[in-house]
């Protein structure tokens, strides 16, 4: 199935290029109070807000893919991790340009390990990027976003497949310069997370999917995730021997060779294989 989110907090289940709208589906969640859960409610309650999604679809009113704004599909995770360097001809190109490393020395994923994204920096699609810092590069990071679905802590790669709810397409975007990765990729709207959540069960095999980033119609980025270094289970066993991953925690799985600036003006599409694609619009932050 393929979940989104969409326009005023709108439910939608994506097919035949249509969204189709079961929203009353929500009410299958269980009423949330304060202090709020550390997970997604939705993401935690899938099965049961499937259930009531398939019992409205045959009657749910439905608007083109076109005709609407898409949100994240995740509203409301608890983190965001994300692999850093995670192709080798990446590596090979952050090592080489001092615009990308910054005097960073670059070191392998299994080493530097994991870094984590403010949630406060996620959007969908439809809200575009704002860019902050325009005397710097801003990049472009095309990822294959995974989306937990049962908690988990201590995960072997071995288990990690049953911890997966489903998959999206990232966008990593990331001010270059010499400070730390969480500062420079949180900025507001610099995780772009959408169309939509393609759930496990319908994406079958993620391990060879074809993905290409375009700027203004011209190829950037182009790969296939089986040249991940770290593949999803091993990225899920180690970032579970730190933290409990929960419900709705989106695993952003790292980005190929390719990565390059954008400005205000230019269009983002980014695509993946089994899951669609996305149009992001890149504009300047409002000033303070
Ligand atoms: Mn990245």
């Amino acid at each position: 199935m393929r979940i989104c989110r969409f326009d005023d907090n709108r439910l939608g289940v994506v097919r035949d290029g249509r969204v189709h709208d079961v929203t009353a589906a929500l009410d299958a969640l269980p009423p949330c109070r304060y202090p709020l859960p550390a997970f997604d409610p939705l993401v935690a309650n899938l099965d049961k807000v499937r259930a009531r999604i398939e019992a409205l679809l045959p009657s749910a009113p439905s608007k083109g893919v076109d005709e609407v704004v898409f949100l994240s599909p995740v509203a409301s995770p608890g983190k965001l991790v994300a692999a850093p360097v995670n192709y080798l001809k990446h590596l090979a190109e952050a090592r080489a340009d001092a615009g990308v490393h910054h005097d960073n020395q670059i070191l392998e994923i299994q080493r530097i390990g994991l870094f984590l994204k403010a949630t406060s920096s996620l959007v969908g699609p439809g809200a575009g990027v704002a860019v902050r810092h325009h005397d710097r590069r801003n990049d472009h990071e095309i990822e294959l976003a995974v989306i937990i679905g049962e908690a988990g802590v201590g995960i072997r790669k071995e288990d990690a497949w049953k911890h997966v709810a489903g998959y999206s397409i990232g966008l990593d975007m990331t001010v270059r310069g010499p400070e730390e990765r969480s500062l420079r990729k949180s900025v507001d709207s610099y995780s772009v997370l959408g169309p939509w959540m393609v759930t496990a069960d319908e994406m079958g095999d993620p391990t060879a999917l074809d993905f290409c980033l375009k700027v203004n119609g011209q190829v950037r980025q182009q790969a296939n995730t089986r040249d991940l270094v770290l593949g999803i289970p091993e990225l899920i066993e180690f970032a579970s021997a730190f933290y409990t991953l929960h419900p709705g925690d989106v695993l952003y799985t790292g980005t190929p060779e390719g990565v390059g600036p954008v400005v205000p003006g230019d269009q983002i599409l980014a695509e993946f294989q089994g899951i669609g694609q996305m149009s992001v619009a890149v504009r300047p932050a409002q000033a303070a």
